[in-house]
Formats: C-alpha cells, sequence, structure tokens
C-alpha cells in the first residue's frame, strides 16, 4: 500500500476540521482522499483508522483494495518525512529558491498594469461627466453636430 501526504488541494471541497490530515493522504491505489473512519465505536475495540474514501463510496463501482492505516502509522509517516526534510533542509532551500523568486517577480504584472493604466488613460471619462445622456440632435439628420 502506498500513501503520500498531498499538498493542499482543495478539489472544490471544503476541508474538514476533523484532523490536520484531512484530505491530505492521497491513496496510491485510485487517486481519492483517505478519511477518518472510527471502528467499533460503542464497544471497547473502538478505534480510530483512516481508509481511502472510495473503499465503500457506492455499490456500483469495483473498491479500492488499498488497506487502512492507522493514526499512529500516519503520525509516524508525517514526522519521518518531516525530519528527512529539515536534515536535508539546504538542499531543499537551494531547490527552491529559484521557485521563490520566480513567485516573487512580478516585473510582468506591473508591465501589464502600466500598458492597462496606459489604455485607460487614452479611453473618454465617461461617469459624472453626462457622457451617457443621449447627444442633442439637431438640424435634419439627426446627427450630433460633432459628427456631421
Ligand atoms: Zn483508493
Amino acid at each position: 500500500m502506498q500513501a503520500e501526504i498531498a499538498r493542499n488541494r482543495a478539489r472544490g471541497k471544503a476541508r474538514s476540521a476533523f484532523s490536520c490530515f484531512s484530505e491530505r493522504i492521497v491513496c496510491g491505489g485510485c487517486g481519492d482522499f483517505f478519511g477518518p473512519k472510527l471502528w467499533n465505536s460503542n464497544s471497547k475495540y473502538r478505534r480510530l483508522v483512516w481508509q481511502c474514501n472510495s473503499k465503500y463510496r457506492d455499490r456500483t463501482t469495483p473498491k479500492c483494495q488499498v488497506t487502512h492505516l492507522t493514526e499512529e502509522q500516519i503520525q509516524k509517516a508525517f514526522v519521518d518525512a518531516y525530519n528527512q526534510i529539515i536534515a536535508d533542509r539546504e538542499r531543499y532551500i537551494l531547490a527552491l529558491e529559484p521557485v521563490i523568486g520566480m513567485l516573487s517577480d512580478t516585473a510582468a504584472l506591473e508591465e501589464e498594469a502600466q500598458t492597462l493604466g496606459e489604455r485607460a488613460a487614452g479611453l473618454p471619462a465617461i461617469a459624472g461627466h453626462g457622457s451617457c445622456q443621449r447627444p442633442a440632435r439637431t438640424g435634419s439628420t439627426g446627427l450630433p453636430a460633432t459628427l456631421r
């Protein structure tokens, strides 16, 4: 079985406040999210597990065959992954600096804003100057005097 902690992806659904792992663990079998399930909620065998949300979604499609994970397995996997990143943080920082620079570069947006500002300055003012009012018709052509 393979599960990974996915980046925060919205997928159009509201996030559950149940756990910090909600909608972050992606099933390696089918790609759906893992969700928390409470087994034996009314007995002494009560246990919180995480399983693929496609496992019992409906009866018309085949069930996902990936097995469940315990909360402890997920916590350990998260801590292991976090410690791996911390141990190799210099490499991660070097790899991410160009991305941070790229995401922080607003030159193209500033150029577009300037172009749009210049275009907007060339447009006639509409609001508050009565330009939307029907022009006065004069003469037999029916056209405003300025258009004749
Ligand atoms: Zn699955």
